[in-house]
């Protein structure tokens, strides 16, 4: 049977939206068969009544039926666009979220110059590679206990060619002996391990030990403030990504462990998200 482009599109969304909202359905429809015609969504609106090649049908056919079945649209692509980079995403690492892009922004403000930057469970090296990118003096090394996100990591930062990141295996600050850095930055694990959410949506897809940190949430976040600062150099600050509720929480922590000037952002949706905190100038 042919379609036309919008008739595809139509029938895709109404599938789709029996799943999630209305904007979402249509966007996604549209994301699926730009990704096999190779086009843009102008082209997509240009070409409306355009009937689609008989070739391409069962390709964007079998994508929406993965979609359909809850595969997330990011694995489906194999990409996902954070802070303006394309990023290989796979399986083994987290599909990168607009919330951290708080994170990252509040890390470009604080740097200057050549700084030396740590990111604490890279993933897709999200964090890492946008820093990387957007402050090219920095040093930037990146680190995640997991082999392969780490190799997804450094594919992007090869695909971006961005040579100012160095990647290495560790269990957070595990492998890093005696080095120091200005600033500290991570988007840990931080979803309560019995929490639902953890069955529904993309996150059924996402690697657990990305997304859960014991029953409270907290457990890596309590690991990496209480050693966090055996790293900093004098003045050098410590950011972290949590849980919408979990700010105070993560304040106490950065105050118990001796960091100063707590402050916490919120991020687009206006949910505390990003904590951050200072190591003492002087000693
Ligand atoms: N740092 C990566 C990101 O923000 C991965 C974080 C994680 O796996 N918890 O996308």
């Amino acid at each position: 049977m042919s379609h036309t482009v919008q008739q595809w599109l139509q029938t895709a969304r109404q599938q789709l939206a029996q799943f999630v909202p209305p904007d979402e359905a249509s966007m996604e429809a549209q994301i699926l068969l730009m990704h096999v015609l190779s086009v843009n969504r102008a082209w997509l609106i240009a070409h409306a009544t355009d009937n689609l090649t008989d070739m391409f049908i069962p390709k964007v056919e079998s994508l929406l039926q993965r979609r359909l079945q809850g595969e997330p649209v990011a694995h489906i692509l194999g990409s996902r666009e954070f802070f303006g980079l394309v990023l290989k995403v796979t399986p083994d690492t987290l599909i990168p979220r607009p919330d951290t892009e708080t994170l990252v922004e509040a890390a470009l403000e604080k740097i200057n110059g050549r700084m030396r930057v740590l990111d604490l469970g890279t993933g897709t090296g999200a964090i890492a590679l946008a820093i990387a990118k957007h402050a090219p003096a920095c040093e930037v090394v990146a680190v995640d206990a997991s082999a392969s996100a780490l190799a997804v990591a450094a594919e992007n930062a090869a695909t971006l060619q961005l040579s100012n990141v160095q990647f290495l295996a560790s269990n957070w600050f595990a492998a890093l002996h005696a080095s120091k850095f200005d600033l500290i930055v991570s988007n840990p694990p931080y979803i309560e391990s019995n929490d639902p959410h953890l069955q529904q949506g993309d996150l059924r897809f996402e690697p657990m030990s990305a997304l859960a940190s014991g029953v409270d949430g907290l457990q890596d976040i309590r690991q990496i403030i209480a050693q966090a600062p055996d790293y900093l150099h004098a003045g050098g600050w410590l950011m972290l990504e949590h849980g919408y509720n979990q700010a105070e929480a993560v304040q106490q922590l950065l105050h118990a462990a001796g960091l100063q000037q707590i402050q916490t952002l919120h991020d687009l949706g206006g949910n505390p998200r990003v904590t951050l905190a200072q190591r003492q100038t002087t000693e």
